[in-house]
């Protein structure tokens, strides 16, 4: 766990979130300020702290990271419509949380480019 890091006490039920889907690798869990009429986290449980520290041991993960983001969509039906799978990498690409993570965003038409 990293220390002090608020998904790692999420994913350990130190904190309360809405927690959607959970497996062996990653918890999916609502966003606290929603962005979308859908917007959930994708989260695995590993503490990796950016994109920047992923290694080729994690390809299997985020590969099932996509998985679960397709099928979360096609659950909440808007798969056909449209949905984006997001992540923030480090200040200036909008990472405020230090615990690597995968926004899913659907149920409004998205805009180009994102702001
Ligand atoms: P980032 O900005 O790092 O890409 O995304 C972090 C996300 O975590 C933000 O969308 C923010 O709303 C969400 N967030 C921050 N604190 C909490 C929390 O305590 N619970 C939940 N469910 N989401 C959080
Ligand atoms: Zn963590």
């Amino acid at each position: 766990m990293g220390a002090d890091c608020l998904f790692c006490k999420i994913i350990a039920g130190e904190i309360p979130a809405q927690i959607r889907y959970e497996d062996a690798q990653l918890v999916v869990f609502a966003d606290i300020n929603p962005q979308a009429p859908h917007h959930f986290l994708i989260v695995p449980k590993k503490h990796i702290r950016t994109t920047l520290d992923l290694t080729p041991a994690d390809n299997e993960l985020i590969g099932h990271v996509y998985q679960v983001a397709g099928k979360l969509a096609v659950d909440l039906g808007i798969a056909d419509e449209g949905f984006r799978v997001v992540n923030n990498c480090n200040e200036a690409g909008g990472q405020s949380v230090w615990h690597i993570h995968f926004h899913l965003l659907g149920g409004r038409n998205m805009t180009w480019p994102p702001g």
